[in-house]
């Protein structure tokens, strides 16, 4: 009998400080200072009318082998099987979670904030053979139990640090990118849509990765790809290419 328990202790002290130690309680918004890249995500929140996939971003992401971080809802999900195999086959693209039925979580109780979390990482899981190990809030709203909830169940907690205001259909093409132009910085997580919703969304990729990020030296990355592998310049290549 001494065995077995020693082995749970342990596998629970492990998980503890799994935990704990790799930030998984944390609500990010950006990637580490200093990190010469930014991530570029697109939520698929569910859509009453349309077809919900924006084909011609997605292509332009992929013609240009641009990485970028999918946020899925559920009901999505069920509405874009081939959509879905489609954004797995792409291997510079991640997918993380974006809620179940895109529900406001603050104020509903632990077991629903849970049943709204974990819908799309089972379905993704199931269907798709993919664990999704990043969620991202559906309007960006959470609770202390929203936090808690994600982080027992494993899963990084990822907002944004720029707004790109896609889906506002006053924002003209020319001011999202004045705004964008002034807000994107190091390590900056900045949030589009994907499912259709967004307007001008392929034009402003378009502009931002062939001038805004290439003049600044950002490289888009997957958000965990920003938050794991992506640091200061090192020494070697400071200077390397003198300006
Ligand atoms: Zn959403």
């Amino acid at each position: 009998m001494i065995v077995p328990w020693a082995v749970i202790l342990c596998a629970v002290l492990a998980g503890v400080g799994m935990t704990f130690g790799d930030g998984a309680a944390q609500v990010i918004t950006s990637g580490p200072s200093g990190c010469k890249a930014v991530a570029l995500t697109f939520d698929m929140c569910p859509v009453r009318e349309g077809g919900g996939y924006d084909a011609p971003l997605i292509d332009l992401l992929i013609e240009r082998r641009i990485p970028a971080t999918f946020f899925l809802s559920g009901r999505w999900i069920a509405a874009h099987e081939t959509e879905v195999k489609k954004l797995l086959a792409v291997p510079f693209f991640e997918l993380g979670t974006h809620g179940q039925v895109h529900a406001h979580l603050p104020g509903l109780d632990a077991a629903r904030q849970r049943a709204e979390i974990v819908g799309p990482v089972a379905l993704l899981e199931k269907r798709f053979g993919y664990r999704g190990s990043l969620f991202r809030p559906p309007y960006g709203e959470y609770d202390d139990t929203t936090v808690e909830t994600a982080r027992a169940l494993g899963l990084r907690f990822i907002l944004w640090n720029v707004v790109s205001g896609d889906p506002d259909p006053r924002l003209s093409q020319a001011r999202m990118l004045d705004e964008l132009r002034a807000r994107v910085q190091d390590g900056g997580i900045i949030v589009f849509h994907a499912n259709g919703k967004g307007r001008h969304t392929r034009a402003v990729i378009d502009e931002l990765s062939r001038e805004l990020l290439q003049q600044r030296g950002l490289q888009p990355m997957t958000v965990t790809e920003l938050l794991d592998r992506c640091n200061a310049p090192s020494s070697h290549d400071a200077g390397a290419r003198p300006h």
